[in-house]
């Protein structure tokens, strides 16, 4: 995972650790030609944000203009705010792996392994993060897809044989 430094535009930006945070993993990259130190997350964890981003201010967008009325000027520039600064997390998030492109050879090769282990969703996130951008957006929906298909299989035993 050799990585295009966006300090020095020299192909010298190797990975050297990978902590967890709370969704996700993130990738401390270093320079080795100017020791220019970057935090990148994987594409497929920024894939989940984005999806459960877009839920969420579906859902809320929903609430706000779904009601009987024209929304008041607070609920808009809450709902307006929220949008923005959810933009502008992800794009900060993507434009590190824009400005520090992985090199032609550099795509190969698996992620490193994580140094602190005692993470509640290692093991789900990790896997998670093999995938790529729009594989992660899929996630959040499988999730939920299966919550839904639980909740209806037990309300359905409930209701059939109880
Ligand atoms: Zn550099």
């Amino acid at each position: 995972m050799i990585r295009r430094c966006a300090e020095c535009a020299q192909p010298t930006l190797l990975p050297i650790s990978r902590r967890m945070q709370v969704y996700s993993s993130v990738i401390r990259y270093k320079c080795s030609n100017c020791a220019a130190e970057v935090d990148i997350t994987p594409m497929a964890s920024i894939g989940v944000f984005t999806m459960v981003g877009i839920l969420a201010l579906s859902f809320w967008g929903w609430i706000v203009f779904g009601g009987s009325g024209a929304p008041g000027y607070l609920a808009l520039s809450l709902f307006g705010g929220a949008g923005i600064v959810f933009f502008l997390v992800i794009f900060s998030y993507l434009a590190k792996h824009f400005l520090n492109p992985l090199t032609s050879t550099g795509g190969q090769g698996h992620l490193p392994e994580v140094s602190d282990d005692d993470h509640i969703a290692r093991k789900p996130i990790l896997f998670v993060e093999r995938l790529g951008y729009f594989s992660g957006m899929l996630i959040p929906l499988a999730v939920i897809t299966g919550i839904l298909g639980i909740s209806a299989l037990i309300g359905y035993i409930n209701f059939t044989f109880f």
